[in-house]
């Protein structure tokens, strides 16, 4: 090579990678066009994936979402078919190239030199390259996902097919990785604005009822009973939006992922107790009987303590409010039966009612937003969104709530919640 060919040759490099990234901005702006037509965030975080893996030729790519739960680095979509197939649901903060990402906000390559030593570097320590031993990769590529200079999340790229991740992939999976970001928080956004239609559609009947009250209050021939009656209309209308108002401002918080859960290991047993102490003068204000049975100890969970509270205060309280006059409320916690020892173990708590039930065509509607059965909606006031938020929660604690009801024959709601394992964390 002689030295005036020097400057050339790296002209053309810089050409052919000049080119390159156009090619991809330009395949770059096809997928973004293809990202705000996705209609659900699942939806959304595979094609994020998918166009990783296409646009800088790799093995596959991993999105994952920051859990407001644990914190920790959810899996969101994957088409490394390692990945996919250790069905792997999320990765740990600290011991984690992507949470080593996400703690410093800056993007990380691992190059083949520092891959295929894995014995001497530190690469071996990270959880995901750990995890695709023995069969190493060549090549690893860890960016984060932000939006509002908040990280929500970080894009893994992995093996690059023939070689090394270049400056040219990385400005590339860099350019998707913002586009992914504000997509994801458009998305949430989305359902908000779905959320806040909702809203105003619900409050309109208390304001109607409102405006109807001021008028009837105006009147001059209004009678001191009649006063009486639309004054105490007025006030449990009032109550309502108050109620309306809480409830969704605590669902629009764990919906946007805002309301940070704090999960701590704690006794099941002490926080029914305490509950039970709670709802205690309900059950008497309403001369009903209330039965409780529950395994004195030995309930361990890893969770937010004020979030479980609330689910069963939630349930209490409904039987409480659609209960018969005389009526029972049972309140039951026990181990599961037949559970392996270790991680997967599960309690189930159950409160029961001896109210008129649910009917058939409404149960499955029951934990839905905003849904509130005919049968119900004479017998006591209310919003609509209590087991909405309820099944929030318990699901975003890898639980579940379901319902067993007949007609005429009281109701009975079931949280099932995993128990914390041996180390006190989150079972996996
Ligand atoms: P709210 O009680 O504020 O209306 P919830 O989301 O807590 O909202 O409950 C939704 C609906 O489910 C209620 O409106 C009621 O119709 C029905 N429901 C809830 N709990 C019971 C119960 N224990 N017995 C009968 N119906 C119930």
């Amino acid at each position: 090579m002689t030295t005036a060919d020097a400057p050339s040759v790296g002209h053309d490099t810089a050409i052919r990678n000049y080119q390159v990234l156009v090619r991809r901005y330009a395949q770059l702006l096809d997928l973004v066009r293809d990202l705000t037509s996705a209609l659900h965030l699942n939806d959304l975080l595979e094609r994020v994936a998918l166009a990783a893996t296409r646009l800088v030729e790799c093995e596959g790519a991993v999105v994952l979402l920051r859990d407001p739960l644990s914190g920790e680095l959810q899996v969101g979509a994957t088409t490394h078919p390692g990945l996919a197939r250790l069905r792997v649901r999320e990765f740990p903060v600290e011991s984690s190239l992507a949470g080593q990402v996400l703690a410093r906000g800056e993007p990380i390559v691992l190059s083949s030199e520092a891959l295929q030593r894995p014995t001497t570097q530190s690469s071996l320590r990270y959880y995901e390259v750990a995890l695709l031993a023995p069969a190493y990769p060549q090549s690893f590529a860890a960016l984060p996902l932000v939006s509002k200079d908040v990280c929500i999340g970080v894009l893994e790229a992995i093996n690059r097919s023939g070689g090394q991740f270049s400056p040219e992939d990385m400005a590339t999976l860099e350019a998707l990785a913002g586009q992914a970001a504000v997509a994801v928080e458009n998305m949430r956004l989305f359902e908000q604005s779905d959320l806040i239609a909702e809203l105003v559609h619900e409050i309109r009947t208390p304001l109607t009822a409102l405006g109807t009250a001021a008028a009837l209050l105006d009147r001059s021939d209004l009678g001191e009973i009649q006063r009486h009656s639309v004054l105490s209309s007025l006030r449990q209308e009032i109550a309502r939006l108050n109620e309306l108002a809480d409830e969704f401002l605590d669902l629009a918080r764990l919906e946007a992922g805002r309301a940070r859960f704090q999960p701590t290991r704690f006794s099941l047993t002490p926080l029914l107790a305490e509950c039970a102490e709670i709802v205690m003068p309900l059950m008497h204000g309403n001369g009903l009987k209330f039965v409780r049975q529950f395994d004195p100890e030995g309930l361990d969970l890893f969770a937010d303590r004020v979030r479980i509270k609330q689910v069963i205060l939630n349930l209490l309280s409904n039987a409480v409010k659609y209960n018969s006059p005389g009526g029972q409320v049972t309140l039951r916690a026990r181990r599961n039966a037949g559970a392996p020892q270790g991680d997967g173990e599960s309690c189930s708590i159950e409160v029961a009612d001896s109210g008129p039930g649910i009917a058939s065509e409404s149960l499955p509607h029951i934990f839905e937003r905003f849904y509130r059965a005919k049968e119900g909606e004479q017998r006591a006031q209310g919003t609509g969104l209590g087991l909405y938020i309820a099944r929030h929660i318990v699901e975003s604690h890898r639980g579940r709530i379901e319902v067993d009801s007949q007609p005429g024959q009281g109701s009975e709601f079931r949280v099932v919640l995993p128990l914390a394992n041996i180390a006190g964390r989150l079972p996996g």
